[in-house]
């Protein structure tokens, strides 16, 4: 079907290629539509198994919003955000399911209209899809921003109260996250109650209002939320400790390469060389060197074993340097959990082979009834682990090569479907 809808000499004519363009979009807002009553489908089928084998109605439905996202190749992250949207639309909003399906609203609009209406209680719920959605024709030409606001806007006429909850619930959502951004600089967000955020900026703003030392504005602001948050110039040392991962020979400038900073992903080695260079230089500082050993050619990290229970600190930091981030398919959350891919209870052996670096989400999704994790190394000395999730899908998982030592070509992840 794909192949006759892009042959591209079959429509030349330039009408015809808009026509194709339109005709793609809506079968990708029908396939959206379909992904969702899947989705609910399979939630409400296991559901009911559960139901029937005694599993209390708390724990029902643990998994299934990450096999959503495995078989979408999306983080589980957003996998809870698709289970939710699908539950939603399928359960909750007939109309705007069924704009979705004509193509009336794309994917992404009907995720706004959902998310918009989710303080709602369901009859509250259904009028706001009804009236938005019930009529397509009125959905044409209408941007984003207002679809939002107009949904915004139902909301707080239906009940005005749900909305004031709801901001006061979005407060306790506050935080602080960390992003690479192009050019080996990074994006630090806070997430902040609005009066906060504002305040915070007003402080930065104030502070690049009396600097006149010619650096600009945006500098000045950075410069000044550095200082403030560490406690330190902004051109010093941060007194917390850097893991770098670098190859010996890029440490000592012999090669071009790539060095990986924990937590962040990797960096130029010139980068991870000036790290290294001015903490040696500054007094208050502390360079550590530890050696890690790293295969030639596939660039694996080399196993260690213990026989305890936790995995004790230097497992633990090996794994995490081994795995980078979270080892679930497609999850790029940060590492915080080193655990058991073959639980302990299970007689699976604390060991940096059965070790695995999770997020805290994915740590418990994998425990989830049915779930198998099966860890091995690949020929090129790389450590594998199979996800199997209870339908019996499995997901391969690689971890990645230590910095500086680039894999062999056609080492790459692989993925099957039972
Ligand atoms: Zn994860």
């Amino acid at each position: 079907m794909f192949e006759s809808l892009l042959d591209i000499d079959t429509y030349a004519a330039e009408s015809a290629l808009v026509e194709r363009i339109a005709a793609l979009e809506r079968l990708k807002a029908a396939a959206a539509a379909g992904q969702a009553r899947l989705a609910a489908a399979l939630d409400a089928a296991r559901r009911s198994a559960e139901a029937a084998a005694g599993v209390p109605a708390a724990r029902r439905g643990r998994g299934v919003a990450t096999e959503v996202a495995l078989a979408r190749r999306d983080s589980p992250a957003r996998g809870g955000r698709h289970l939710g949207f699908a539950k939603a639309l399928v359960h909750e909003m007939p109309h705007t399911l069924a704009a979705l399906e004509s193509g009336a609203l794309s994917e992404w609009r009907a995720t706004l209209v959902v998310r918009e209406s989710a303080c709602l209680d369901v009859e509250d719920r259904a009028r706001l899809d009804a009236e938005l959605c019930s009529d397509p024709a009125a959905l044409d030409g209408v941007g984003d921003a207002a679809l939002e606001a107009a949904a915004k806007a139902i909301a707080y006429r239906l009940d005005p109260h749900a909305v004031v909850d709801r901001a006061a619930k979005a407060a306790s959502e506050r935080t602080v996250t960390i992003r690479p951004a192009p050019d080996t600089m990074t994006y630090l967000t806070a997430l902040l109650p609005v009066a906060q955020g504002v305040s915070v900026f007003a402080a930065l703003k104030r502070e690049a209002d009396v600097c006149f030392d010619g650096r600009s504005r945006g500098q000045v602001m950075a410069d000044t939320l550095v200082e403030r948050v560490t406690g330190r110039p902004a051109d010093q040392a941060v007194p917390v400790t850097v893991n770098v991962v670098i190859s010996d020979q890029a440490l000592f400038g012999a090669e071009s390469a790539s060095a990986a900073i924990v937590g962040y992903g990797s960096v130029p080695s010139a980068v991870a060389q000036n790290l290294v260079t001015d903490a040696v230089a500054d007094g208050r500082s502390r360079a550590a060197l530890r050696r890690l050993y790293a295969r030639p050619g596939s660039g694996a990290l080399v196993a260690m074993d213990s026989r305890s229970r936790l995995f004790p600190k230097g497992l633990a930091d090996f794994i995490e340097l081994r795995d980078q981030r979270c080892r679930m398919p497609y999850c790029d959350a940060p590492v915080r959990h080193r655990d058991h891919a073959q639980p302990h209870r299970r007689g699976g052996p604390t060991s940096a082979l059965n070790g695995l670096g999770t997020c805290e989400a994915c740590n418990y999704a994998k425990e989830a009834a049915g779930w198998k994790v099966a860890t091995n190394v690949s020929e090129s000395g790389r450590h594998t682990a199979e996800f199997i999730t209870s339908t019996g899908a499995r997901y391969q998982s690689v971890a990645p090569p230590a910095p500086g030592t680039p894999p062999p070509p056609g080492d790459v992840e692989q993925l099957s479907v039972a």
